[in-house]
């Protein structure tokens, strides 16, 4: 997998919507995972890291709200845009509240599901750094007053967190 490439899960049952989104993220430089079951999308981000997850509202088996929370639950770094067809809006809001950084309505055009990507992207950096910077200054404050055994204990505990 490329470093300096977008990892991006795609999930949605549709399959020829599955494999013509993904052909044309691939175009654009992302790295795409596609799966077409939301069980499956939850194996897939066990093997491999995930930036992005995009996830279809209506699937057989695990629903899309489901896989949501498993995702969100398991990784909290990935962010998810939803997908969701016509009539669907209202779960659609309540993913967001359930941890979905946005929605789209399908069939969307590939330029706004883009700009949906990109942002659910830029937060999911801006988020890590902002965490980080906090544990750094914790860490500063901590070796300033601390014995050697205690820095260990509170570095530990830091770590355990992610
Ligand atoms: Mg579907």
């Amino acid at each position: 997998m490329e470093k300096e490439k977008i990892n991006l899960l795609i999930v949605d049952d549709e399959e020829q919507f599955l494999a013509s989104i993904s052909k044309s993220l691939k175009l654009r430089d992302f790295n795409v995972i596609a799966v077409n079951r939301g069980e499956k999308a939850i194996e897939a981000a066990k093997k491999k890291s995930i930036d992005i997850a995009l996830v279809d509202l209506k699937m057989p088996g695990m629903s899309g709200e489901e896989t949501l929370k498993l995702l969100k639950q398991e990784h909290k770094w990935m962010e998810v845009v939803i997908l969701t067809g016509h009539g669907a809006i209202d779960s659609a809001v309540e993913c967001t509240k359930s941890g979905a950084y946005s929605y789209l309505q399908k069939p969307c055009e590939l330029n706004s599901l883009l700009s949906a990507l990109q942002d659910a992207y830029k937060k999911k950096v801006m988020n890590k750094k902002k965490i980080e910077e906090k544990k750094m200054n914790e860490l500063l404050n901590i070796s300033l007053s601390s014995s050697p055994r205690e820095i260990l204990r509170k570095l530990r505990e830091m770590d355990q967190g992610d």
